[in-house]
């Protein structure tokens, strides 16, 4: 029934992880926040939480571990933003295993019985302790984060620091720094992946040495299709006017669905594989593309990721990152597993 909807292939997402297990020859804790990155957390989860090469969870918050516990996910959940004094019950109540960045996060789980990993700041410039080491029965696992993977001199700066690290760790369970772009370096003392991005089926690199295979369709109905004269102004702004008779086809997807303004007069969608001109400017619920060549019809599908077209090309003509238009996925396109 839903004019727009986002479709997560189950098969491609299965194929992905199998890929990134068997490059890296270690399990994957999946990076699920922000609902998945726009995908679906919960539905994400329940495709992966029975693969055996999913060792856990990663979501942002504490919130966003606690619906997942609330959906039935059992695999262990990793808060990677830490934890703050009040979200402590929570972590308490649903199993939730914070990663500590701050000594206030350290004091917030004083005297709690729960296991956690420890985060250091090699180089990234956000979260992590700077050279402070603990000793601490509680710690399962050490974490560090790369700021810039395609940059192999720092990045390899950044992996020696973590690896002098760890020389203070050595009975931590899990040991992790790789995310989708940082599995190219394939250090040998980490114990797990930590990635979202390429299980979603986006390549993090130009020159990516996995096989990884687009996961995620989305498609919109056509609304309206229609023949308008030369000379005719398309949407608000008429920032584009026809140069011919143009057949114009207009879609039921906006930047309020995700599709950013910015690929006004810019991207394409598609129908049955073939490119179309998206013409003048998005607007929040609607965009129009030019259908001279193709014998589209009112109700039909188009995509706007799917058929060719994935979300790391709709970000390099954007501008942005394939992680934001992801996240600006918007709440009434419909989710779906197929
Ligand atoms: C989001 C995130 C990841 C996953 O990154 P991908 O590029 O999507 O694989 C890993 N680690 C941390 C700390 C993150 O915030």
């Amino acid at each position: 029934m839903s004019r727009a909807e986002l479709l997560v292939h189950k098969d491609k997402i299965i194929k992905n992880v199998k890929s990134l297990a068997e490059f890296s020859g270690k399990k994957l804790i999946a990076v699920i926040k922000s609902n998945a990155y726009g995908m679906g957390a919960l539905n994400v989860a329940r495709i992966l939480e029975p693969l055996p090469q999913i060792d856990s969870f990663a979501v942002a918050c504490v919130e966003e571990g606690a619906t997942l516990r609330e959906s039935g996910i059992k695999k262990d959940i990793l808060i990677l933003g830490g934890v703050l004094r009040e979200e402590v019950d929570f972590l308490k109540d649903y199993r939730l295993t914070p990663v500590i960045s701050d000594i206030e996060h350290l004091k917030a789980i004083e005297g709690c019985r729960l296991k956690y990993h420890i985060k250091y700041d090699t180089g990234m410039g956000r979260l992590g302790f700077m050279e402070e080491t603990f000793e601490d029965p509680r710690i399962e696992g050490v974490m560090s984060h790369l700021s810039t993977p395609a940059d192999r001199d720092f990045s390899l700066r950044q992996i020696e620091r973590f690896r002098r690290i760890l020389l203070r760790y050595p009975k931590a369970k899990k040991v992790h720094m790789e995310s989708s772009a940082g599995v190219i370096y394939r250090l040998p003392f980490t114990t797990h992946i930590r990635v979202g991005l390429a299980i979603y089926g986006e390549k993090p690199l130009r020159d990516y040495p996995l096989k990884i295979e687009p996961a995620v369709s989305l498609r919109a109905k056509l609304l309206s299709v229609k023949e308008v004269p030369k000379g005719h102004p398309i949407s608000y702004g008429k920032t584009y006017i026809t140069p011919r008779r143009t057949k114009i086809g207009i879609v039921a997807f906006g930047y309020a669905d995700g599709l950013m303004k910015s690929l006004s007069n810019k991207g394409h969608l598609l129908y049955k594989g073939k490119r179309l001109r998206i013409l003048g400017s998005i607007t929040m619920d609607m965009t129009v593309v030019e259908l001279s060549d193709v014998e589209a019809k009112v109700g039909d599908y188009l995509h706007i990721v799917g058929e060719g077209q994935n979300f790391v090309d709709l970000a390099r003509l954007a501008g942005t990152i394939p992680y934001e238009l992801m996240c600006d996925v918007g709440e009434r396109v419909k989710r779906k597993v197929v």
